[in-house]
């Protein structure tokens, strides 16, 4: 029941890499996905997430050119067929398809007059894609800190996320807060990290289950909204909305001490989508708390539980299949369990005792086809290391 996903073979990507374009690479970059444990929509409002960086990951074999064209295969796509862009034709607008999680950092490094020539790179990841796993940002990070290893841009790691990020938002055209990247990027093994997405700053936080015989299971629905990023623009509006209603800068600023009166004078509607992101951060702060003083993990669960709650019903960004899998999760035994990441499908995380596993991914697949629901699979995440040089 539970399949990890396969290890990427990174030999025979330095091969394919000589194959594609003859010669040696300069070198091998990795940048893995990350699941967010809590603290979901609240990104874009100024508010605490508290991600970790998973051990799937994406590969990839770059070197440095001397113009300004980038030719780049991933061998998921296109039958690992290279796409060549040239880095003077890239502009918001642009239509690149998945490369422009790539060229994106690119035209963002220019963007801040930092030299950049072009690079030949083939890549390949074992972080699902478009599951709420962010295999974007394990893309345009992994892309960022190569690029600026090469170049020798000197960059803190906060800044190789910024480039991420405008890679994904100004010519890919996704609309993400810096959640992603930031834990793509400055993730630590047996780490979770609280990032303050208002200050950027990261609080590293022990998250070792192994000790505790506990495991966070990764259940993939395989479900996916079409209109999910119609849906985040909406959502993103309606906070903006909230916060002007209430002559506050970001929902950030709305205290969770008398939270009803305060949201009183808003429409049901913002009232309820601003109630979930200041509920949410404030869940964040209280799992980062427990985690902090290195108790006992399972006292997180029902603050999973209420987070995923707050998601299906105040905010609307769960799906009947993600609400199927979730309730499954609890009633198979699991401490706790929430849809993560963006929502509208993708997956759900839940924490359950090591010798559960099994059981619980069971229970899933058999409340699924209950259900109607396409059969979801599900492997066990550990907290990895950030993006890096592989060799
Ligand atoms: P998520 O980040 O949750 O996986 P997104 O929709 O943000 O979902 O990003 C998925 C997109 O990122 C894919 O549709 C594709 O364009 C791009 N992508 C991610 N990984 C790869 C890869 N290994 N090869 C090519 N494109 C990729
Ligand atoms: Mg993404």
């Amino acid at each position: 029941m539970i399949a990890n996903p396969p290890a990427v073979d990174v030999d025979a990507l330095v091969a394919r890499f000589s194959q594609l374009y003859d010669g040696a690479p300069d070198g091998v970059w990795a940048a893995p996905g990350r699941v967010n444990l809590i603290g979901e929509h609240t990104d874009y409002n100024g508010g605490f997430v508290l991600p970790i960086a998973l051990q799937q990951h994406t590969v990839a074999v770059v070197r440095r050119r001397e113009d300004a064209v980038v030719r780049v295969a991933s061998v998921q796509v296109d039958d690992g067929r290279p796409v060549t862009v040239d880095l003077d034709d890239v502009a918001p607008g642009g239509s690149f398809g998945w490369a422009a999680y790539v060229v994106g950092v690119g035209w963002a490094a220019r963007q801040r007059d930092l030299p950049v020539k072009g690079l030949d790179i083939v890549l390949a990841s074992n972080v699902p894609t478009g599951a709420g796993l962010s295999s974007s940002a394990a893309l345009s990070c992994g892309t960022a800190r190569a690029w600026s290893d090469l170049m020798d841009w000197q960059l803190a790691k906060e800044s190789i996320a910024d480039l991420g990020r405008d890679a994904e938002n100004h010519i890919a055209g996704a609309p993400t807060g810096l959640m992603d990247q930031l834990a793509s990027v400055c993730g630590r093994a047996g780490q979770a990290m609280q990032i303050d997405t208002r200050a950027v700053t990261i609080t590293h936080l022990p998250f070792e289950l192994r000790d505790s015989r506990l495991s966070l299971l990764v259940i993939d629905s395989h479900t996916a909204h079409t209109h999910a990023d119609g849906e985040y623009v909406q959502r993103r509006r309606a906070c903006q909305e909230a916060a002007e209603q209430l002559g506050v800068e970001q929902l950030r600023d709305v205290p969770l001490a008398g939270l009803e009166q305060t949201l009183a004078p808003l429409s049901s509607l913002l009232r309820r989508r601003a109630r979930h992101v200041v509920t949410d951060s404030a869940r964040v702060e209280q799992v980062a708390a427990l985690l902090q003083d290195g108790g006992d993990v399972r006292r997180i669960g029902p603050l999973l539980n209420d987070s995923h709650a707050s998601m299906r019903d105040d905010f609307d960004i769960t799906a009947p299949s993600v609400d199927a899998l979730q309730r499954a999760a609890v009633d198979a035994g699991a401490y706790g369990a929430r849809m993560t990441g963006g929502g509208f499908g993708g997956c759900v995380i839940a924490l359950v005792d090591k010798d559960q596993c099994d059981a619980i991914a069971v229970a899933c697949a058999t409340a699924a086809a209950a259900g109607g629901f396409p059969a979801p699979t599900a492997f066990v995440a550990e907290a990895g290391d950030g993006a890096g040089r592989l060799r």
